[in-house]
């Protein structure tokens, strides 16, 4: 916001400038608003308002690369300038807008967890978003169920909007725009939903595939695309999967998606589960002891949708059986008893390797977890140990935690013994038996 910038620029300024130069004109400056890229500095000296932008603008905008405030500026206003009723107008209309544009307010870039996972189809929407129209055009990103597909196409619309408030931007599924199709050719309004489609500066089509096989939706489609292409309006298009994958598709179309960029995004590894989880946990004001998101983040690894599910049944088990005391890993492990992951057959936690193990060992979790070393219990064990640490990216620490509290170390040793072991005068054997332990793990 104004005040944390200008106490940035403020910092720089001070440093750079003489004190006394720096108290005349820069001290008692007031942050009010940012609008846009424009920083808005209130002053009741009426010689500042003038006198800043001319000796100092350089400076300034020196101080804003600095600070990597791309293309930001500044602008000096009186008291009488300011009315803080005209903003909340000017909120409010932003509101307005973002409510025909079809954009959900939680789905923001600043809501949005930057991921390996995740990198490039995060970095070509913010550029997107800053230049519409200028650089990927169309943006197709594509991947899994619940990766965060349309949170980015949301979060691309506010931002235009809020650098424009005059860019008109849509965001709709592919089954509205169908939906609205064939409403409009039964209704005779046609023209008006060309005129709707064909007159935006950033459409964001969400779920491509499903007009796989609507031919007539397609050649609609294919006509809204065009002309938005050619007058340099923005597209940009999500799918569960690449062009090319999707089934009856028109060529025609399939070749433009192909004329931007197409990325992708893949499931969140480890780290970044648990840094959305943390993020959630802030936008929602929980108080949550990292121990507790670590658990979700190793028992849910497929989609952040269930991982948010799974953070909200935590909450809500814990405040229905325990009011009132902090959440621990034993609420969490209870609260998560019977929620499984709904890709579970496909999600490798921790978890399910122990469980895998137990099975194949025939043991009892306790037996995992247990401080007991007698050899019917450490070595299977330690192959779990090392599964884990062959197909998950579950940190080692992690990995000790689950195992009754043990230690990295242990877990170092357990993948030493057993690479060791598959050198040994037994490795075929072993060999056959890990194998066989991967493939009911994966799920084969
Ligand atoms: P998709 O469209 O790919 O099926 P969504 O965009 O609907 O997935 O995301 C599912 C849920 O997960 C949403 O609540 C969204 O806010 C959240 N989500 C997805 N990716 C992220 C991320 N990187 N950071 C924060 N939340 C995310
Ligand atoms: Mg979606």
């Amino acid at each position: 916001d104004a005040e944390s910038i200008y106490e940035e620029v403020k910092t720089i300024l001070e440093s750079k400038l003489m004190t006394v130069t720096f108290d005349t004109w820069f001290r008692d400056l007031v942050p009010v608003a940012v609008e846009g890229k424009t920083l808005i500095l209130q002053t009741d000296k009426p010689l500042a308002k003038d006198l800043i932008p001319m000796r100092f603008t350089k400076d300034i905008a020196d101080c804003f690369a600095q600070l990597n405030y791309e293309d930001f500026t500044f602008k000096i206003i009186s008291p009488d300038e300011y009315d803080p009723e005209a903003q909340k107008k000017e909120d409010d209309s932003l509101h307005a807008l973002t409510q025909k544009a079809n954009l959900n307010p939680r789905y923001t870039f600043d809501n949005f967890v930057e991921g390996a996972n995740n990198r490039l189809a995060y970095a070509s929407s913010v550029a997107v978003a800053d230049y519409p129209g200028n650089t990927y055009n169309p943006l197709f990103v594509w991947g899994g169920s619940g990766l965060g597909k349309t949170h980015l196409m949301h979060s691309i619309g506010h931002h235009i909007l809020k650098n424009d408030p005059a860019k008109k931007v849509l965001y709709v599924s592919s089954e509205t725009f169908m939906n609205e199709l064939i409403n409009s050719i039964s209704n005779n309004t046609s023209t008006k939903f060309r005129d709707k489609y064909r007159q935006i500066d950033v459409l964001l089509i969400d779920d491509i595939q499903f007009l796989g096989g609507k031919e007539g939706t397609q050649d609609e489609f294919f006509h809204t695309f065009n002309t938005l292409y050619e007058a340099n309006k923005q597209i940009v298009i999500s799918g569960d999967r690449p062009p090319e994958e999707i089934e009856r598709l028109e060529e025609r179309i399939r070749s433009r998606f192909k004329w931007g960029l197409i990325v992708d995004i893949k499931p969140p590894d480890y780290e970044t589960r648990v840094a959305i989880l943390q993020k959630k946990a802030k936008i929602n004001e929980l108080n949550i002891d990292l121990s507790v998101l670590s658990y979700i983040a190793d028992n849910i690894a497929s989609n952040i949708r269930e991982l948010e599910g799974a953070l909200t049944r935590v909450v809500a088990y814990a405040r229905l059986t325990c009011p009132g005391k902090n959440i621990d890993v034993e609420m969490a492990r209870e609260a998560l008893k019977d929620f499984t992951d709904s890709d579970s057959q496909k999600a490798i936690t921790v978890h399910r390797i122990m469980e895998t193990v137990c099975e194949r060992y025939n043991l009892r979790m306790e037996d995992m977890k247990s401080k007991k070393r007698t050899k019917e219990l450490a070595y299977p064990r330690q192959i779990a140990m090392y599964m884990c640490r062959k197909l998950t990216d579950v940190p080692l620490a992690n990995i000790g935690k689950d195992f009754g509290g043990r230690d990295h170390t242990t877990v170092i040793h357990a993948c030493e013994k057993v690479t060791e072991d598959l050198n040994g005068d037994h490795g075929d054997e072993l060999r056959r038996s890990l194998e066989d332990i991967e493939r009911r793990i994966v799920g084969e």
